[in-house]
C-alpha cells in the first residue's frame, strides 16, 4: 500500500494538529522552550472557526465592577453542574486575568472603557460574591468580534517564533505504538503527497464536531477530526452527551447571534409579547446559563407560544437599545441580522432558535494538557506523547454546560499549561526511537479504502441522514424513547458507511474524498454521542432526559467515558475531581442549580 503513496519523512519535538486559539498557543508556547515544533492545519490558520467567537473571553479583571477569581470558579462550577473538575477549573479561573493581559500585549484590540481598561460585558451565568450576585461584568471584549481579533493575534505572535506550518495538511491518524503516541499522518491537499511526522509529543487542537448536528453554529470544518483518531486509537472520548445548544441562533440559517446581544440588554418574547424568561430565571432571567434559556425556547415553542408562521421560533429584541450603542459595541450581529434574516435589528426582533454550538466533551486531559485514560484501575493514567487542548479537549472545566467566555480563555489558558508541560518533559533535539515498520498503514489504509469507494450511498446524503438524526433524537430535550430509537437509527447510518460512494479518484484538491475522510471522522462521534446520552439517566447540564428530571448526584456525578470500536460502543466511567489545587478555595459542595 505505502508503494502506491509517495511518503515524505519529518521529524520534530512536537506536532500540533491545529491552529485555532488553543494550538497556535500550545505552538508558541513548545517553540519557546527551545521545542522543534511542527504546526499542521487543514485551513490557513486564520480561518480556524475561533475567528468567528464574537462575545469575549472571561477573566476576572475588575474593571467594571468587583470581582475575583473565586467568584469565576464558583459560576464555572455551578455552569458545569458540578461535573467539572475542581482542580482544573481553579487553575484556568486564577490563571485567566494574566492570560487575557498577555493577549492585549500580543496586540488585541480589545474594546475600552472611558479610562482606557479592558471593557468587559455580562455573561450568563456570571455573577458576584460566590453566586449571590449581582451579575459581574467578567467578559472581554473586542466589540463583537473578539475571536477574530485574538486569532489574528496569535497568527502573527506565533510568526515570531521558529516553529513551522504545514497549512493545508490534513492529518488523517495518529501513529500509535504500545500505547503511546510517536506521530502523526498527514496529507497535504495541494498535492496528494503523504506525510509521516515523527514526534515526542503530539497535540490535538483540533476543535469541536459541531456539523454532527444539522443546524449549528460552527464551520463545515468543525468535524471532530482529533477526537475521532483518538477513537481510532482505542482510547475513549469523555463527557460526549454534553452538546451545548446556544439560545440564539439566527432561524434557519444557524448563524451565531452572540449572547453579548443580552449581555448588553437584549431580552427574548413569544408569541404573546411576554418576557418569558422571568418566569423559568426570575433573578437571571435572559442572562441564565446556556442550557436554561435554551429549555426555556424550547418549552415555550412546544406549548405553541412560538412566534412566526409555524410557531417554531423565538423572537430577540434589541430595537430598544440606542442605535449608536449597537454599531458601537455589535456592529458585526447588526449586519449578520440584515444578511441573514432580512432583519434592521434597530427596528425589528431577530428570529432565533437554539442551536448546536459547542461540544463539552472531547479527549479526556489534566491540567497540563495531558491526555488520560482509564488503565490497570487508575482513571488518571497519562497516555504517553499524547496532549489535547481546546474544545478538543475535555479537561473537564466545562462539565455539563459551558458558560459563555469561558472557551476562549480555556484555549489560551491550557494552550499555555500545555506548553509549560513539554517544557518539562521533553529535551530539545533528543532522538526519536526508530518507529515499527508499517506505522503508516492504519492512515493509508482508510485513505486508500475511501479514495477508491464505490457504493450506492454518496457522502452527502449519508452525512444529511447522519445529522438529521442527531438533531431529532439527541437534542434539547431528550426522552428514553428517543434515545432508544436515535440509538438504532444512527447505528443504522453508521452500517450505511460502508455503502460510501466517493466519485473523485484524485488525490490534488479532492474535497469529495476529505468531506468523506470527515464525515467518517463524524458518524464515529455521532454514535459515541447518542449512546452516552442514552446511557446517562438523570438530567444534568445540557442533557435534559426527561423521563429523568432530576439531577442525580449519588449515581451520576462521574464522567462517562465511551470507546468506539466497528460500531460497538464500550461505556466506562471515570471520577470527577472533587478536589481543588490548592487550599486557597475549597471545593464547592453540590447544590441545587437555580438562576
Ligand atoms: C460562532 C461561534 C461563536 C463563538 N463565540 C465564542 C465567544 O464569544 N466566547 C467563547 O469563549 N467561545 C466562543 N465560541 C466557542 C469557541 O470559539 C471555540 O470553542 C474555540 O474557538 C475552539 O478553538 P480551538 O482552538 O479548539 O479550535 P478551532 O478554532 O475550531 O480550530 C481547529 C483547528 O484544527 C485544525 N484541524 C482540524 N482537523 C484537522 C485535521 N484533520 N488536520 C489538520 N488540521 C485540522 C483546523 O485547521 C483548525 O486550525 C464560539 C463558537 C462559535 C462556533
Amino acid at each position: 500500500m505505502a508503494d502506491a503513496y509517495k511518503i515524505i519523512d519529518h521529524a520534530y519535538d512536537v506536532v500540533v494538529v491545529g491552529a485555532g486559539g488553543s494550538g497556535l498557543r500550545a505552538t508558541m508556547g513548545s517553540a519557546e522552550k527551545g521545542l522543534k515544533t511542527a504546526c499542521i492545519t487543514k485551513v490557513f490558520p486564520t480561518r480556524s472557526h475561533t475567528v468567528a467567537a464574537q462575545g469575549g473571553i472571561a477573566a476576572s479583571l475588575g474593571n467594571m465592577g468587583a470581582d475575583h477569581w473565586t467568584w469565576h470558579m464558583y459560576d464555572t462550577v455551578k455552569g458545569s453542574d458540578w461535573l467539572g473538575d475542581q482542580d482544573a477549573i481553579e487553575y484556568l479561573c486564577r490563571e485567566a486575568p494574566a492570560a487575557v493581559y498577555e493577549l492585549e500585549h500580543f496586540g488585541v484590540p480589545f474594546s475600552r472603557t472611558q479610562e482606557g481598561k479592558i471593557y468587559q460585558r455580562a455573561f450568563g451565568g456570571m455573577m458576584q460574591n460566590m453566586g449571590a450576585g449581582p451579575p459581574a461584568q467578567r467578559t472581554c471584549a473586542a466589540a463583537d468580534r473578539t475571536g477574530h481579533a485574538m486569532l489574528h493575534a496569535l497568527y502573527q505572535q506565533s510568526l515570531k517564533y521558529d516553529a513551522d506550518f504545514f497549512i493545508e495538511y490534513f492529518a488523517i491518524d495518529l501513529i500509535m505504538e504500545n500505547g503511546e503516541c510517536r506521530g502523526v499522518i498527514a496529507l497535504c491537499m495541494e498535492d496528494g503527497s503523504i506525510h509521516r511526522f515523527r514526534s515526542h509529543a503530539v497535540v490535538l487542537a483540533t476543535g469541536g464536531y459541531g456539523r454532527a448536528y444539522f443546524s449549528a453554529t460552527s464551520a463545515h470544518t468543525c468535524t471532530g477530526d482529533g477526537n475521532a483518531m483518538v477513537l481510532r486509537a482505542g482510547l475513549p472520548l469523555q463527557d460526549m452527551e454534553f452538546v451545548q445548544f446556544h439560545p440564539t441562533g439566527i432561524y434557519g440559517a444557524g448563524v451565531l447571534i452572540t449572547e453579548g446581544a443580552r449581555g448588553e440588554g437584549g431580552y427574548l418574547t413569544n408569541s404573546e409579547g411576554e418576557r418569558f424568561m422571568e418566569r423559568y430565571a426570575p433573578s437571571a432571567k435572559d442572562l441564565a446559563s446556556r442550557d436554561v434559556v435554551s429549555r426555556s425556547m424550547a418549552m415555550e415553542i412546544r406549548e405553541g407560544r412560538g412566534v412566526g408562521k409555524e410557531k417554531d421560533h423565538i423572537y430577540l429584541h434589541l430595537d430598544h437599545i440606542d442605535a449608536k450603542i449597537l454599531a458601537e459595541r455589535l456592529p458585526g450581529i447588526t449586519e449578520t441580522g440584515k444578511v441573514f434574516a432580512g432583519v434592521d435589528l434597530t427596528r425589528q426582533p431577530l428570529p432565533v432558535v437554539p442551536t448546536v454550538h459547542y461540544n463539552m466533551g472531547g479527549i479526556p486531559t489534566n491540567y497540563h494538557g495531558e491526555v488520560v485514560t482509564l488503565k490497570d484501575g487508575n482513571p488518571d493514567s497519562v497516555v504517553p506523547g499524547l496532549f489535547a487542548v481546546g474544545e478538543a479537549a475535555c479537561v473537564s472545566v466545562h462539565g455539563a454546560n459551558r458558560l459563555g467566555s469561558n472557551s476562549l480563555i480555556d484555549l489560551v489558558v491550557f494552550g499555555r499549561a500545555t506548553g509549560l508541560r513539554l517544557g518539562e518533559i521533553v529535551k530539545p533535539g533528543t532522538a526519536l526511537p526508530p518507529l515499527r515498520a508499517g506505522s503508516e498503514e492504519m492512515a493509508l489504509g482508510r485513505l486508500d479504502h475511501f479514495r477508491y469507494a464505490k457504493g450506492g450511498s454518496p457522502t452527502s446524503v449519508i452525512r444529511n441522514r447522519m445529522q438529521r438524526t442527531m438533531q431529532a433524537d439527541c437534542a434539547v430535550f431528550r426522552t428514553e424513547e428517543t434515545l432508544d430509537e436515535g440509538k438504532g437509527r444512527i447505528d443504522e447510518v453508521y452500517q450505511q458507511m460502508a455503502d460510501i460512494d466517493v466519485t473523485d479518484r484524485t488525490l490534488v484538491w479532492n474535497t469529495d474524498l476529505i468531506e468523506t475522510l470527515e464525515l467518517d471522522n463524524l458518524i464515529g462521534q455521532a454514535v459515541v454521542t447518542m449512546h452516552s446520552a442514552a446511557n446517562r439517566k438523570e438530567s444534568r447540564g445540557a442533557h435534559m432526559h426527561e423521563d429523568y428530571p432530576n439531577r442525580d448526584d449519588v449515581n451520576w456525578l462521574k464522567h462517562t467515558i465511551s470507546w468506539f470500536d466497528q460500531g460497538k460502543v464500550t461505556i466506562d466511567y471515570r471520577p470527577v475531581h472533587e478536589y481543588t489545587l490548592t487550599d486557597e478555595i475549597e471545593y464547592i459542595k453540590p447544590k441545587a442549580r437555580v438562576y
